[in-house]
């Protein structure tokens, strides 16, 4: 862990192993922090922002060490990919693409550093000036899950350390190693002792006091909904600013006149990617009738050819889940599905290759048959698991894709672009693609409608998330 400018052990001197989930091997012993070791980096966070040197200090000059975040992290690449791999199972290209969308987050949000200088407003009492300046929030506690483990970190830590608060962050217990590896490239790239604290540990006792302690003034959070909400109540007790980017079930819309073979190859794409464990996989595929059983049968087809393996393989298009729990999770999904009526066409177990035994593997699995009733199609299944419905007209398509409780991002497929443009804005969700799926970048805000997350992370409005306004009067 690093506290107050030093590597440390935790206090209780536990460790957790951490497993590689292609083939269970122990690939590093992590410290096992707990709530004493949170209250010491969060009073670190505190003294460090109080005494103000980095609050106050040129935003320029932040910037400029923001900046050399994003320089090491492209210095180191790939061995921060590599490390991606090892702890996730993902691909070592998916790894690499994400190495690259993280250094260029930190450049954003170096460049952002000293681009808002406040506004003079006009005031209406006569002989006075009054200016709006925006000022760093303070202590920001900032909570990761385990399925990008680097990108959601540098979601948060550019924009915090850009707009000069101090911070605690606490990666997902079974991820933290590309984490780790980072606080030591802010370390190298001048971040003064104090202002970033890294704990390890559980998120009942760590990020528990994160989200308790009157010290924290903002808590950001990417996770699951449920432990939003936990983390929501245990947060109003000082009334802390939240920032949360929770789960997603999110349709993707293809109507009969799309580009058939995109239109499959990224309906794989959308929810097959990293093993289905993306907050933004679309796990809901909406078809209109009169191409779905041509469509389906293709889907079926090229599912079959998805070659699941070792992430360091080139040829490997998919790797495991993250953990035997996590599987386990998927498997109980898939029978609730079964039983609900939804009609499985393919996958819908592990698979048989021998050398994918010991890795935490699953079929790319699919649905057809679907309602919007089914457990199988309103809750984040969070795995390789497609539902299929069918619609007739674009009315009908847009009901069933906001029929959740959910609304993070969709994805619309047509080549009728006033179609398109119909969907796009009644889709109540944070993200739409139109003729794609997935792309994102530093420079526009993600973040979710409804019970997807409450604020936004990357582009202006994730760096204002970490910020307050103050309005500034003077009697002249
Ligand atoms: P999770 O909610 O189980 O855990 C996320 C983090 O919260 C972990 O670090 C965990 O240790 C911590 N935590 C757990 N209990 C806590 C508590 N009581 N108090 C404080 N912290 C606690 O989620 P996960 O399984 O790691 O990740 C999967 C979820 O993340 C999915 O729902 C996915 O959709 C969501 N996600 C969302 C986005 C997004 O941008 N919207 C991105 C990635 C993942």
């Amino acid at each position: 862990m690093y506290i107050n400018g030093e590597w440390l052990h935790a206090k209780s001197e536990k460790t957790r192993e951490i497993i590689n989930p292609f083939n269970q091997e122990v690939i590093a012993t992590a410290v096992e922090g707990n709530a004493e070791d949170a209250k010491t980096a969060i009073q670190a966070a505190r003294v460090a922002f109080d005494e103000g040197s980095w609050s106050t200090m040129p935003a320029s000059e932040r910037g400029a060490i923001v900046n050399k975040i994003g320089s090491l992290i492209e210095r180191d690449l790939e061995e921060l990919a590599e490390l991606e791999t090892l702890d996730t199972g993902k691909t070592v290209q998916e790894s690499r693409e994400d190495m690259a969308d993280i250094a260029n987050v930190f450049f954003y949000f170096a460049g952002l550093a000293d681009k808002d200088g406040g506004e003079v407003i006009a005031s209406p009492i006569p002989n006075s000036e009054s200016k709006v300046v925006r000022e760093p929030v303070g202590v920001c506690g900032q909570i990761t899950p385990w399925n990008y483990p680097l990108l959601q970190a540098a979601w948060k830590l550019a924009p915090a350390l850009a707009s000069g608060n101090t911070l605690v962050m606490k990666p997902s217990e079974i991820t933290p190693l590309t984490t780790v590896k980072v606080f030591e490239l802010m370390e190298e790239a001048g971040v003064p002792k104090g202002v970033a604290n890294l704990v390890l540990g559980a998120g009942k006792s760590v990020g528990a006091e994160l989200a308790s302690n009157h010290d924290v003034d903002l808590i950001s959070f990417t996770g699951g909904i449920e432990t939003g909400k936990t983390i929501m109540q245990a947060a109003s007790d000082n009334m802390k600013k939240i920032a949360f980017e929770l789960g997603g079930k999110n349709p993707n819309i293809v109507f009969a006149d799309a580009d058939f073979e995109t239109a499959v190859d990224q309906a794989l794409n959308a929810v097959f990617f990293h093993a289905g464990q993306v907050c933004s996989a679309g796990a809901r595929l909406l078809i209109e009738e009169s191409i779905h059983d041509e469509f389906v049968e293709e889907l079926v087809e090229r599912t079959k050819r998805i070659k699941l393996g070792n992430g360091f393989d080139e040829d490997t298009q998919s790797g495991p889940m993250i953990s035997a729990e996590h599987r386990a999770k998927v498997e109980s999904y898939v029978e609730i599905g079964k039983n609900e009526g939804a009609k499985l066409v393919v996958g819908g177990k592990r698979p048989d290759d021998p050398e994918l035994q010991n890795g935490f593997f699953y079929l790319p699995t699919i649905f057809t048959n679907c309602t919007s009733d089914m457990r199988i199609v309103q809750e984040e299944v969070f795995g390789p698991v497609l539902t299929v419905e069918t619609f007739q007209t674009k009315e009908e398509a847009v009901q069933l894709a906001n029929d959740t409780i959910y609304g993070l991002a969709g994805a619309v497929w047509t080549q009728d672009l006033s179609k398109a443009e119909f969907v796009a804005a009644r889709l109540r969700m944070g993200t739409v693609w139109i003729n794609d799926f997935h792309p994102y970048f530093a420079q526009a805000p993600w973040g979710g409608y409804k019970q997807s997350g409450i604020g936004r992370e990357l582009g202006r409005e994730g760096m204002e998330e970490y910020t307050e306004l103050k309005h500034i009067f003077r009697n002249k």
